[in-house]
């Protein structure tokens, strides 16, 4: 259930109460493929970055180890040891964009495993009953990720059947959460929003699916090639027609600045690779800009990350030594940066509720987004 706290301008301040736990939005959801973060970083590390909310991938975790083992073992919040709200994608993404060969018919569609090449057929109902396996809090619609960019004709009939499948998507669900053996009855579902940059799809699109009473929605197929300015407009024009009574998601977006654009626009729902991709890379988060720890220049530099940062990370570590752990490959030092990185995004997910709740968001969105230009090496 959604309560919405407060809103200033189009900035959205938020709770979600669910079975696992209350989410205050807007949040990051930390995303853990795997069901790890990437990085070598534990359920107990989590527990000391803020992290409200861990995303999983139902494709991965049905190819690996296996949806049906995972629920012998008492769904993943047993399994990862977590037990606060889980949010699993449909692996509609990892379908269009991991898997080879691929076939999309009414029914679902057919591919090769991206481990061993065995085919797999996956629709609305299988993802369904995949993420009632790993007994997520949050389960999202299985979609079809349409190209970009894509023909006009090609993303009205693709987006159509993604209205098709969210209805079966919606009784499945229902189906599963009535039986006795589902780990998680209370499963919720979010719908996704399709359309690309046509916002008179995503409009249409945006009206029915919200006419469907989901627990949340989402706009997908974005950040997949399209301009930021695009992106931006697209979700200034789509979320005035999704329910302000329940959470917006903006899926796999994006950088800090995105971010602060987003919630503005009325996004409260997050989640993205970067803050652990961009930390395996040497790349560490700060409120000047992102710096490249590799770099010449830290070799001697005694300072941690960003002073003042209050991660575990920054309290016991300088710049000069995690340089060093990268120079010599030690995996403590990717680690240390993705610590922080985590702990970065979700500092500035608080921030940004604390600015909503006194009413000042365009004052620090600004002043954070002047920072991140101050110093930034991107
Ligand atoms: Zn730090």
């Amino acid at each position: 259930m959604y309560k919405l706290l407060k809103q200033d301008g189009m900035a959205k301040r938020g709770e979600f109460h669910t079975v696992h736990g209350v989410i205050q939005t807007p949040v990051f959801m930390n995303v853990g493929t795997c069901a790890a973060i990437k990085g070598a970083v534990s359920t107990e590390d989590l527990e000391g970055l803020k992290t409200q909310v861990e995303l999983s991938n139902t494709y991965h975790l049905h190819v690996r180890p296996g949806d049906k083992v995972v629920k012998q073992l008492g769904g993943l919040h047993k399994f990862m040891v977590w037990d606060k709200p889980i949010l699993t994608d449909s692996g509609g993404f990892q379908v269009f964009s991991l898997a080879g060969l691929r076939k999309i018919k009414e029914e679902g569609v057919y591919f090769n495993s991206h481990i061993d090449g065995r085919k797999i057929f996956m629709g609305p109902e299988e993802s369904m009953q995949i993420q009632s396996n790993l007994a997520s809090t949050i389960a999202m619609a299985f979609d079809e990720c349409p190209p970009h960019p894509a023909t006009r004709e090609y993303m009205q009939n693709s987006v159509d059947r993604t209205t098709r499948w969210l209805e079966r998507c919606k009784k499945e669900m229902a189906r599963l959460n009535s039986l006795e053996d589902t780990i998680n009855k209370n499963q919720m579902l979010f719908g996704i929003n399709q359309g690309g940059t046509f916002e008179d799809i995503r409009i249409e699109h945006a009206k029915r699916i919200s006419e469907m009473d989901l627990d949340g929605y989402a706009l997908g197929g974005l950040a997949v090639g399209e301009s930021h300015e695009e992106m931006y407009r697209i979700i200034e024009e789509t979320v005035p027609y999704l329910p302000l009574e329940k959470p917006t998601y903006l899926m796999g977006v994006g950088t800090p600045a995105n971010i602060l654009e987003a919630v503005d626009r009325g996004v409260d729902f997050f989640d993205c690779v970067y803050p652990t991709r961009n930390g395996r890379h040497g790349h560490a988060y700060t409120n000047k800009g992102k710096i490249n720890l590799l770099n010449a220049r830290f070799e001697l530099d005694s300072r941690p990350i960003e002073e003042g940062c209050q991660c575990p990370a920054c309290r016991r570590y300088s710049r000069a030594y995690i340089r060093h752990l990268l120079k010599a490959k030690e995996m403590l030092g990717l680690r240390l940066i993705v610590i922080h990185n985590l702990y970065f995004y979700n500092t500035m997910m608080e921030e940004i509720r604390d600015a909503i709740d006194q009413g000042a968001y365009k004052a620090y969105k600004k002043a954070k987004l002047d920072g991140f230009a101050a110093n930034g090496e991107d």
